[in-house]
């Protein structure tokens, strides 16, 4: 079986993606260590009728990341990870006069490491199959820059450029590496913003929904999409184009 793994599954966009990618595949979703919103996602996904699997680790942590992909590959010889969506983020806002070397690190290590660490240890099997869809979730603010945000501009960015590069070195094998681009959109991580003056910012008027992503992470994810690679699609409300 060809399975779609999620990495930051359990929440927010990663959990719509999870939802929304269960009426094609098995799904794998990864968390770092909210087991109760992972196993909520999990029943949700079953609930409607599709299967998945929790696959706990830190994207951050490279080892931790090998050992538990090595253990799911070794008790499903017969299966595969053909879609990969990197999703795991967390921001640590503060304008750089004040920013801490550990803040600076964790942003980058989550985002671009986590990236970086999860796409190699299963691109050999997409190459091998001729066949992966790579989706990496970046963020306006890897586009255009963000006041308070210089480690999570600087990891989103990055994403960008890495994600730019090995789309060309993959597409060969029918692999495609795109990116998403989301504004604000309505999750744990935008809770406790003005969400009342942002708005009057965005042409649209309002925050985005999780599930308008997920509905991009899909089209990414199929067939449809096959000759679209090195991408950066924004979904924003038109707050930047
Ligand atoms: P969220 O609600 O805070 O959820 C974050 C998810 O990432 C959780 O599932 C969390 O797992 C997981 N995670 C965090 N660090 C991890 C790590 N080291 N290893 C594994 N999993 C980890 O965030 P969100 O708003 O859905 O954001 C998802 C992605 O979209 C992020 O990359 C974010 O930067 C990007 N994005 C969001 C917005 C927005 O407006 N919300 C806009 C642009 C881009 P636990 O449950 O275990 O903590």
């Amino acid at each position: 079986m060809r399975y779609a793994l999620i990495t930051g599954g359990s929440r927010g966009i990663g959990k719509a993606i999870s939802l929304r990618l269960a009426d094609e595949y098995p799904i794998l979703i990864n968390y770092k260590s909210n087991r109760a919103a992972a196993e909520t996602t999990l029943s949700a996904i079953e609930s409607k009728g599709g299967k998945a699997e929790l696959l706990p680790f830190d994207v951050a942590d490279g080892s931790a990341a090998d050992a538990a992909l090595t253990q799911w590959q070794d008790a499903h010889p017969e299966d595969t990870i053909s879609v990969l969506v990197n999703n795991a983020g967390i921001r640590i806002d503060t304008m750089m006069v004040f920013m801490q070397a550990s803040q600076w690190h964790s942003v980058l290590d989550t985002t671009l490491n986590g990236f970086f660490y999860v796409t190699r240890r299963l691109l050999k099997d997409m190459l091998m199959n001729r066949s992966g869809r790579i989706i990496n979730i970046s963020s306006i603010s890897g586009l255009k820059g963000q006041p308070g945000q210089t480690n999570y501009s600087a990891a989103k960015a990055a994403l960008i450029g890495a994600s730019k590069a090995l789309a060309l070195e993959v597409a060969a094998r029918k692999v495609t590496v795109n990116v998403i681009a989301p504004g604000f959109i309505e999750t744990d991580m935008t809770e406790g913003l003005d969400e009342q003056s942002i708005k009057k910012l965005i042409p649209a008027g309002r925050f985005g929904t999780a599930e308008e992503v997920a509905a991009l992470a899909a089209f990414l994810a199929s067939d449809n999409a096959a000759y679209i690679t090195g991408e950066v699609i924004s979904i924003n409300g038109g707050l930047y184009t």
